[in-house]
């Protein structure tokens, strides 16, 4: 539901023009579209008006920085806690949680480090294309644009009697978290994949998360700043509007897909981590995503993995029906080796049953047996060549990170 004033005001914050156009109602200078105050708001204009004086008062023109400032101020004053939660405690949980997660990879404890999934047989992987504090610096930017995107939606959402907004009972919170998790995932599903198909995209966008082929908490969100938009931000506010949440269910919602999206990232895949053992779409699931061939599988974010599973491209899955055709094909190729063998020995018994001992005549089986089994298809053949434009090192191979992902996926 949107409220005039808000929307108003949401307008005015963006097209400078639309402020200049609600002051030409006012006689004298601009003054804010009429709101209605939810706390007492006196102050603020004025210190707005301390940093920013109008250039000159009465003026027919009106001073945008200055009609700017003021509606900063006046309208931050009216946020309520949950509004302000919705915007901000999502960005909390990100930075305390990889804080965490970052201060336990220091520690180096014996017993979390066993868990690491890079350091896994088999499982070594190219470095990571940036530093840490650049990967910050990004995460940084995302979050500035992600509250901005909060606030707008905020104030366009708002009832027109606040009053009347009631939290919603708790099993209509949970009917609507697991609501916007299934939409989220859809949404991000797709969008990611089309952004692997999409040669442009990738190259241009998508592939500054991958710069972290050995994902670690901080770079859970390090991201081309329109993927981060049109992925998170869109992924996650949509479901919120579409849904009707209220602030502290968004709140919730924000916060718990943002614990995933870090935890995921972790580079630890820990057996005792709830998250981990609850969803099958996990920190090793995600880190098969990252690097090598595994990139052009396990698309499915940030919670479920059916959509991998509906679409083929659940990496366990298909490489097991690939072990299973090659499988096959030796079997039957082994079949028909054995078969030609024991025709050829047939025939030279018969041969040698109406010829005399002949031991000089010469054996060009190994040939035909050697065609016969180089004709087993191998797990690599075609792979992709189609579809992966990352341009990586064609060295790093996928089978290190399928021997890796059976054991860690069959402790849930
Ligand atoms: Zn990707
Ligand atoms: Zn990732």
């Amino acid at each position: 539901m949107l409220s005039r004033s808000a929307v108003a005001l949401a307008l005015a914050a963006v097209v400078p023009s639309t402020a200049a156009a609600l002051s030409a109602s006012n006689s004298s200078a601009w003054q804010l579209p009429s709101v209605r105050p939810m706390v007492a708001t006196d102050g603020f204009p004025t210190l707005a008006s301390k940093l920013f004086p109008p250039t000159a008062a009465g003026a027919a023109a009106p001073d945008v920085l200055h009609s700017a400032a003021q509606l900063l101020f006046r309208t931050a004053s009216q946020l309520e806690a949950s509004e302000w939660a919705q915007t901000f405690l999502p960005i909390a949980c990100y930075w305390v949680l990889s804080t965490l997660f970052y201060l336990v990879s220091l520690a180096g404890l014996t017993s979390v480090e066993l868990h690491r999934i890079s350091a896994q047989p088999g499982a070594q992987r190219p470095s990571n294309k940036v530093t840490v504090e650049a990967v910050i610096r990004r995460v940084l930017l995302q979050h500035s644009l992600q509250a901005a995107m909060s606030l707008v939606l905020v104030f366009l959402t708002r009832p027109d009697d606040m009053a009347a907004r009631r939290m919603e009972a708790p099993w209509l919170v949970v009917v609507k978290l697991v609501s916007a998790a299934l939409l989220m995932d859809t949404w991000q599903y797709w969008v990611h994949r089309w952004m692997h198909v999409n040669k442009w995209l990738y190259r241009h966008i998508h592939a500054v998360h991958h710069e972290l082929t050995e994902p670690y908490a901080f770079g859970a969100l390090y991201n081309h700043w329109l993927e981060g938009l049109l992925l998170d931000t869109v992924g996650g506010g949509v479901p919120a509007l579409v849904l009707d949440m209220h602030p502290w269910t968004a709140t919730l919602f924000f916060s718990i897909a943002t614990i995933k999206t870090v935890d995921d990232h972790c580079g630890y895949a820990l057996p005792w981590d709830p998250l981990q053992v609850l969803f099958p779409n996990n920190a090793a699931f995600h880190d098969i995503h990252h690097w090598g061939k595994g990139r052009m599988y396990n698309f499915s974010q940030p919670f479920f993995t059916f959509w991998d599973v509906w679409m083929g491209t659940h990496y366990e899955i298909a490489m097991a029906k690939k072990s299973k055709a090659a499988a096959a094909a030796a079997a039957a190729a082994t079949a028909a080796v054995a078969s030609d063998v024991y025709e050829k020995a047939a025939a030279a018994a018969v041969a040698a049953a109406s010829v005399d001992n002949n031991d000089d005549e010469p054996d060009d089986d190994d040939d035909d047996d050697d065609d016969a089994k180089n004709s087993i298809p191998s797990l690599d053949d075609g792979h992709h060549d189609d579809t992966d434009f990352t341009e990586e090192d064609e060295s790093v191979r996928d089978s290190p990170v399928a021997r890796l992902a059976v054991p860690i996926t069959k402790q849930h």
